[in-house]
Formats: C-alpha cells, structure tokens, sequence
C-alpha cells in the first residue's frame, strides 16, 4: 500500500465559474486557470499521481497545451485513474480538505463525493471531502483565492 500527497491553489476572479470537486459551486467569482481550475480535483490528482509514483499533474497536462484550455478537471482526474490503472495500481481511498473562506461548501459535499468516488471508481465513503476556512488570514482567509490538500492511497491491482 502506498500514498501520496496533493495540494493546490488557485486565484479567485470576476467572471469565472467556481467548480469544485467537479461540482459547479453558486458563486459571485470563480477559480482563475488555465483548465476549469478545480482546485479540489487538482489536488486529488497530485494525491495519486504520488502515491504511484508518477509525476505530477503539470506534467502531464501542462497549462501551456492548449488542449487543456478549459479542460474539465473531472475527465483529467478519469485519465489519471485509467493511468493508474494501466500501471497495475488499484485506488482504495481519498481524503481531501478545501480551504475556503467563502461561499460555504458544505451544500455540495455529497455531490462533490459522488462525483468524485464515480469518476475514479470507488464508493462515496470512500472520497472523504472536509471544508475549512482561513480564519481571515492569509490568502485565503482574505478571500483571495482557494486551497485543497488530498491524501490517496493505492494497492497494487491483483494480476
Ligand atoms: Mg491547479
């Protein structure tokens, strides 16, 4: 069994669609990026691109491919199970937070798992998603952006 850390963070600006955890979040600004910017899902593909020991989620799709422009985070996440996959590694669990001053997140949560656990493959229960706050400090507790962190774990798939 192995793990892997993930983290990420993105802008918050005017005009954009705040889309975590594949979930399109009622929100007066939205996460800047090059992709949707799901900075929850993002952060989940760093978890387990780690815990595989393959890289990280800039390599393999980088913000300067323009075929990643808008991207839908969740597909990207549905390539990097299929990647895992491939490489003989099977998902077992994901526990995640979102750091987030405001909208409150916590409406969506069950959307966020359900989403998240069908894309990757495995039941709600199993794809944890906490919410915090900055408590008014920092960039996020000014509400200047949002943070995730993940944590996956993986086992080697049976032959
Ligand atoms: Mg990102």
């Amino acid at each position: 069994m192995r793990a892997g850390i993930g983290y990420d963070s993105h802008r918050l600006e005017e005009g954009r669609r705040l889309v975590l955890g594949g979930v399109e979040v009622e929100a007066e600004r939205g996460l800047a990026g090059h992709s949707d910017a799901d900075v929850l899902t993002h952060a989940i593909i760093d978890a387990l691109l780690g815990a595989a020991g393959l890289g990280d989620i800039g390599q393999h799709f980088p913000d300067t491919d323009e075929r990643w422009r808008d991207a839908d985070s969740l597909a990207l996440l549905g390539q990097v199970a299929t990647f895992l996959d491939d490489h003989g590694w099977m998902i077992t669990h994901i526990d995640s937070t979102v750091s987030c001053e405001a909208p409150k997140l916590a409406a969506y949560r069950d959307d966020m798992r359900r989403r998240l656990a069908e894309t990757v493959g495995l039941r709600p229960l199993e794809v944890n998603v906490k919410f915090t706050t900055g408590e008014r400090m920092g960039f996020v507790g000014r509400g200047e952006g949002i943070a995730a962190l993940a944590i996956a774990t993986v086992d080697r798939a049976a032959d």
